[in-house]
């Protein structure tokens, strides 16, 4: 059965599902990697903020261990500002040159005016504007104290820490130590921090006064500030830069996104072709149902079959003509159903498959146990790489053929046995005719002999006379009788050469329907290589006609299953003969009748004529041959015939 047919636009949904999974499938990618990229800023922000309280508590923990250093420096410059121990210039030394961030540490005295400057050796100090208010502020407070952030001679910005010192419980003056910002930066920013974040150190109204190296980045991902309270007003920008996972995302999207458009692409290539396939598909079935159509209209049976002899296809007429259907016979071998028990093998396709086998007449069983004629004609099935895959059969009954032409065979065989009992029956009146007058004539003088010779009137010389017209008589009987034999003889045979295996079977053919109605087997053993004859083909095919048929008859009382009649010929190379062997299974000749057999009109058929012998025999010596018959070993009789192989066409022995 041909599947329902899908058009392209039944399907078109079908197409579309592959590129909606694909872009919902995009669609979750992106948004895990968004769900990612948003956790990790968070947690990029979470770190910025830790990290930068963790930098403040740095730098305040920095700065207030200056603050005790510096405080420390000036209790020990508190008695005697002016003169510097080598001690205590050691540890200003490490001090200014350490990681404190310093670059001058001042000594004021109580009243606030500069006494000592370190290093020593430094450039003019300069002061931070708020310097006198810091002075007073860390005085008041009695705790250091911080100057707003200032502008030094080289540009950059420094703040200055202001620590009151106490000496021998008395206030004894300050200790201001100058932080150059950048410096401080430099020295108390770990690298870490400063690969990672952009540290900017700004005062109270957001301008940027020193930042890490990095602080020139140009992209910015989140920043915090903090307020550094109580030291100058001063805060602290941390922001963090771009990293590089940006980027894969986006290397991912975008392969994605070309992912699926090439998937996209490769589908809608795929559809134009499935596209085109149904096109050519649903031609295809076109031309199919338009074939199916044509063959099953066809009235020649058609198979076809596969190497191994399987049934693969069969059409309508075929089924119809032996009554099997199609699904039983595809997938047959041999024997097939519809092949008659012994006859299979003419049924059988041919193995060879170089082999193309030309049209023969076969007979095929029809379900129902009739018995068809048929013309099978086979040609080799060839597929499109020029492989041969098995046998295309075509099938003719020709059964009302047969038995028309069995019809007028029949008709004609009794037209021909009525004109020859016409013609015997003209020749037995002309020969009767003919004979008359000299019969009646010796009639006549042997009666006057006899009268002469009772009455004893006779004498020699009128009897020498009447002898003398007896004896003319009679001789003119002789010629009469011998023209009508010439007359019989001229209008005889035609000589050929003579195949003498196709005669056999033509005759057979002749008798085919005979044999079937009688349930008469007819089995064949034709030798090979047999050489033709000289003879008049028809007179042959009468004979063994004439054989065939008187075996049939003999096997009249046989049981059916034994009714075979067995035909075979052979080359006798030795006496350079022909020999054809007919073999009945029937009762056999009685003994008190084997020599009569060939006995004009001799018969024990109530319709028989009792000619049909004597013919054959005298055919087969007009062809220098012989007729005779042996009882055969299985009952029955075995009639040869023997004919001399003609001159031409002999094989080599
Ligand atoms: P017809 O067939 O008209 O009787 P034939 O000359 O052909 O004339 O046969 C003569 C007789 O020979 C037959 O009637 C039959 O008795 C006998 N005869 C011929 N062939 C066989 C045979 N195969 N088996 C037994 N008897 C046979």
């Amino acid at each position: 059965m041909a599947p329902t047919a899908r058009t392209p636009q039944t399907i078109s949904w079908y197409w579309w599902l592959p590129l909606v999974t694909i872009v919902l499938l995009v669609c979750i990618v992106g948004g895990f990697i968004w769900l990612g990229l948003k956790t990790e800023h968070e947690e990029r922000h979470t770190a910025l903020v830790g990290d930068s309280l963790w930098m403040e508590q740095n730098l305040r923990f920095h700065l207030e261990n200056t603050e005790s250093v510096l405080s420390q420096v000036g209790t020990l410059l508190a008695p005697n500002p002016a003169d510097l121990s080598d001690a205590l210039e050691e540890k200003v030394r490490t001090l200014l040159q350490g990681s404190s961030g310093l670059v001058t540490i001042l000594w004021l005295d109580a009243e606030g005016n500069t006494v000592t400057t370190l290093p020593a050796s430094s450039a003019p100090v300069m002061l931070a504007g708020d310097h006198d208010v810091a002075i007073q502020r860390a005085r008041a407070l009695n705790r250091p104290t911080y100057t707003r952030p200032f502008v030094q001679a080289d540009g950059s910005y420094a703040i200055e820490a202001v620590i009151p010192v106490f000496g021998s419980q008395k206030f004894s003056g300050y200790v201001v130590g100058s932080y150059s910002l950048p410096r401080l930066i430099e020295k108390h920013v770990p690298w870490w921090f400063a690969e990672r974040y952009r540290f900017v150190l700004t005062d109270n109204n957001g301008q940027e006064l020193a930042g890490t190296t990095s602080s020139t980045m140009p992209e910015r991902e989140a920043e915090f500030h903090i307020s550094l309270d109580q030291i100058g007003g001063l805060g602290m920008n941390v922001s963090s830069t771009p990293t590089a996972t940006r980027i894969i995302p986006g290397v991912i999207i975008i392969t994605l996104l070309g992912f699926t458009l090439l998937i996209a692409w490769s589908m809608w290539a795929l559809r134009n072709h499935v596209l085109r396939l149904q096109t050519t598909e649903s031609a295809l079935r076109r031309e199919h149902a338009f074939r199916l159509a044509m063959e099953n209209s066809a009235l020649v049976g058609l198979y076809a079959r596969d190497d191994a002899g399987r049934i693969t296809h069969v059409n309508l007429a075929f089924c119809r003509m032996i009554g099997w259907s199609s699904d039983e016979l595809v997938g047959c071998t041999s024997p097939m159903p519809y092949c008659l028990p012994d006859e299979h093998h003419t049924n059988t396709p041919a193995t060879g498959m170089a082999e193309v086998q030309s049209a023969h007449e076969a007979r095929f069983l029809h379900r129902d146990g009739r018995i068809i004629n048929v013309l099978v004609s086979e040609a080799p099935l060839v597929d499109a790489d020029g492989h041969q895959g098995g046998w295309m059969g075509s099938v003719l009954d020709i059964t009302e053929r047969k038995e028309a032409e069995a019809l007028a065979r029949l008709q004609q065989e009794r037209l021909e046995a009525t004109a020859r009992l016409v013609g015997m029956g003209e020749m037995a009146s002309t020969l009767a005719h003919e004979i008359n007058q000299p019969l009646s004539a010796i009639a006549s003088y042997s009666a006057g002999c006899l009268n002469a010779l009772r009455n004893g009137r006779y004498n020699e010389k009128q009897f020498l006379e009447v002898l003398e017209k007896v004896n003319q008589q009679a001789q003119r009987a002789g010629r009469i009788v011998h023209r009508i034999y010439d007359f019989v003889k001229r209008s005889e045979s035609r000589r050929e050469a003579v195949d003498i295996n196709p005669t056999i079977r033509e005759s057979i053919g002749v008798l085919e329907n005979d044999a079937q109605r009688r349930k008469v087997r007819i089995e064949c053993s034709l030798g090979k290589n047999i050489p033709t004859i000289q003879a008049d083909r028809t007179l042959i095919e009468q004979v063994i006609i004439n054989l065939l048929r008187n075996g049939m008859d003999a096997m009249q009382n046989t049981p059916e299953a034994a009714r075979l009649l067995q035909v075979s010929s052979q080359w006798l190379t030795e006496e350079d003969s022909v020999r054809i062997a007919i073999t009945d299974h029937g009762s056999g000749v009685p003994s008190h009748i084997a020599d009569r057999l060939f006995d004009s009109f001799f018969t024990t058929k109530p319709e028989g004529m009792g000619m049909g012998l004597k013919i054959c025999r005298s055919v087969a010596e007009q062809h220098n041959g012989r007729l005779w018959f042996e009882p055969a070993a299985t009952g029955g009789t075995s009639f040869f015939l023997q004919l001399p192989a003609g001159e031409e066409d002999k094989p080599a022995a």
